[in-house]
């Protein structure tokens, strides 16, 4: 059985090598990075007014030149566990379609034109952290085998490396296999999670700026256990930057 899951993979990535690729979102011939042209021209881009926090669009326009941070009002009320966050794109179709193929049919690739879509909007937030290192959210190992790489890896390593910032993937560790987190309410979400992290190399972490990275965020549940993890470990900051932001 060992290894059958890598023959696998790499039978259904010759198979996709010897057939043109297809638009993901409307199945026309000739689609780059997973979408065609048209369909690419859909893709939507953050707003402009985001909670500093959070980075859920404010629900009022400000001046962003004045240089002063605004609140949203859950983070007013709740603050996360983490002291800004960013994300790229709203997960919506057609980015959706492209991030499913990415994640569950065996598409490494797609990390390269997803990467450079994220880039616009999380490079030059990353820059600012100049020092910082990246922390993908890990997948636990029965996961990653079954997978043959850690999505969140793939990309936040795109993403690292155009905003000059190391990625480490280990000091993280995703201790219990935990079920997917899809269709679960937002109070499941936080049970399915609780204590699934743990800090490996917490001397890592120690005194230095944390950006933990995952490709979408849509309760955040994952993304506040892993922070409430890593603080314990005394980073100097922890900020959170994410492709696709779910409910935008
Ligand atoms: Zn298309
Ligand atoms: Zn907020």
């Amino acid at each position: 059985m060992a290894g059958m899951n890598k023959v696998f993979n790499n039978t259904l990535a010759s198979l996709r090598a010897l057939f043109p690729s297809k638009c993901l979102n409307c199945g026309m011939a000739g689609g780059y990075a997973g979408l065609c042209a048209e369909c690419h021209g859909l893709v939507r881009m953050p707003g402009p007014n985001l909670c500093a926090l959070c980075a859920r669009p404010l629900d009022f326009t400000y001046e962003i030149d004045t240089g002063a941070e605004y609140f949203c009002g859950e983070c007013r009320l709740d603050p996360p566990p983490f002291d800004a966050a960013m994300y790229a794109l709203p997960y919506d179709d057609p980015i959706r379609k492209v991030i499913h193929a990415f994640k569950f049919s065996y598409s490494p690739y797609l990390a390269h034109p997803l990467a450079e879509m994220g880039n616009e909007r999380l490079a030059p937030w990353l820059a600012r952290r100049r020092g910082a290192v990246i922390l993908p959210v890990p997948l636990h190992w029965r996961r990653l085998y079954w997978r043959g790489y850690n999505h969140a890896y793939l990309l936040a390593s795109r993403l690292g490396r155009q905003a000059g910032l190391k990625v480490e993937e280990g000091v993280l560790r995703r201790t219990r296999n935990t079920d997917t987190q899809y269709g679960l309410t937002k109070k499941q979400r936080g049970e399915n999670v609780k204590a699934a992290f743990a800090v490996k190399a917490p001397q890592m972490v120690a005194g230095r700026d944390i950006v933990l990275f995952d490709d979408i965020i849509t309760t955040g549940a994952t993304a506040r256990e892993c922070c409430k993890e890593l603080w314990k470990a005394k980073p100097n900051s922890v900020t959170v930057a994410m492709l696709c932001k779910a409910g935008e």
